[in-house]
């Protein structure tokens, strides 16, 4: 009998549940003649300011694009100039630092925690004086935020940005300069993804910006649209980076769900951490309260490849978030140099697990006790 399969994520299936309301959705755009913005989007960022805690949200292209128009509007606000110093993670996926470099600005990379795999905040005082913001990145749905990174941040009049890419609907454990601690109004602005394999996925690219500086979020909106605040009129060099009123239809149903979607995976991670035991793995920091939002639940081990070559084996797909860290791309050969070991050996040893709407519990505690069999 060949074994049961256990897919790392089908899209498929997680799209299956909402498949109804979606086509309504995609009809009533059909229907409504207007392809550019209108009720649909007004509605969707409506709904994302009010989870997120934040006065604005402006839908964009994706969420790279939402990073770009962040810093770009700093810039046209002057309240960044070309060539600062930007704090980013070491440990991240690419785009947190395309961003940080198609606006001119220059990445600080710096090292993560071994527990958490974010940016370890201890080590950001050392680089501040050097830098004009922080780019907080959440990775996996762990929220980066703490005591430690916001005093650092108001005492060297740091720009906190957050890339929320992969943890809408997490909470940090202190509050940020808005006085919430929802992931998306910690800092000055946030940049969310709903790339299809993000937390809450469009059917294409869709991203969103948040904030709750009137004079930012005007200008982010004018960069969305040639850089217009009104018709034919462009008070900057913008550009076409909205977000389509048929992504934002989608996404004004899935987000409705996204407490049902985090309490889905949080009991997955639950499963995960209590069901595995073995000693050639290390599980994720699993809190209580648990504010993560996992967006991955990723292990590491000495072991990689032997590892995931068992669990094909057994019917278990996996996956790597990310096997090279930016600063060895080759598109970013000037800081392969730097000395960022930790960054190094967590790219060699992390492996993500099925962790998504596709995944039951009942899956989670059977790939555990094939993770359990696992020997060398
Ligand atoms: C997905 C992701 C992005 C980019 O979002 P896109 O919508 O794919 O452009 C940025 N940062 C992080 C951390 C991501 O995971």
């Amino acid at each position: 009998m060949s074994p049961k399969r256990y897919p790392f994520l089908d899209l498929g299936i997680s799209t299956a549940q909402y498949a109804m309301e979606l086509k309504e959705a995609a009809a009533r755009v059909i229907d409504s003649g207007r392809y550019i913005g209108g009720t649909e989007n007004e509605a969707f960022e409506g709904a994302l300011a009010a989870n997120t805690g934040s006065l604005y949200a402006v839908g964009t292209s994706n969420g790279l694009d939402a990073l770009r128009l962040i810093f770009r509007a700093l810039l046209e606000l002057g309240r960044l100039q070309p060539g600062d110093g930007v704090i980013v993670p070491a440990n991240t996926y690419i785009a947190s630092v395309l961003a940080v470099t198609d606006a001119g600005l220059r990445p600080i990379f710096v090292e993560p925690s071994e527990v958490t795999l974010n940016l370890d905040t201890s080590l950001i005082a050392r680089h501040a004086s050097e830098a004009k913001a922080i780019l907080t990145v959440h990775l996996y749905g762990r929220p980066c935020f703490d005591e430690v990174l916001l005093e650092a941040a108001v005492k060297h009049g740091l720009i906190i940005i957050e890339d929320n890419a992969q943890a809408i609907g997490a909470d940090a454990s202190v509050a940020g300069i808005n006085g919430t601690t929802r992931t998306g109004s910690l800092g000055l602005a946030a940049a969310f993804s709903f790339y299809p394999t993000k937390n809450i996925g469009a059917l294409g690219d869709a991203g969103a910006v948040t904030t709750s500086d009137r004079e930012l979020a005007d200008t982010i909106r004018a960069l969305t649209n040639y850089g217009s605040d009104r018709r034919y009129h462009n008070i900057y060099r913008g550009f076409n980076c909205r977000l389509d009123p048929i992504q934002a239809a989608f996404l004004n149903i899935k987000l409705q769900n996204i407490d049902a979607e985090t309490r889905h995976r949080r009991a997955l991670a639950a499963t995960y951490d209590q069901h595995i035991t073995n000693p050639l793995v290390i599980k994720p920091l699993l809190q209580s309260p648990d504010k993560c939002v996992w967006h991955q639940y990723v292990l590491r081990t000495d072991h990689r490849d032997a590892f995931r070559t068992y669990l094909l084996e057994q019917g278990v797909e996996t996956d790597i978030h990310y096997a090279t860290p930016p600063h060895l791309q080759p598109c970013y050969s000037e800081y392969a140099p730097l000395p960022l070991p930790i960054t190094e050996r967590i790219a060699n040893t992390v492996v993500s697990l099925p962790a998504g709407p596709g995944t039951s519990a009942a899956d989670a505690a059977e790939i555990s006790d094939i993770i359990n069999g696992f020997e060398l």
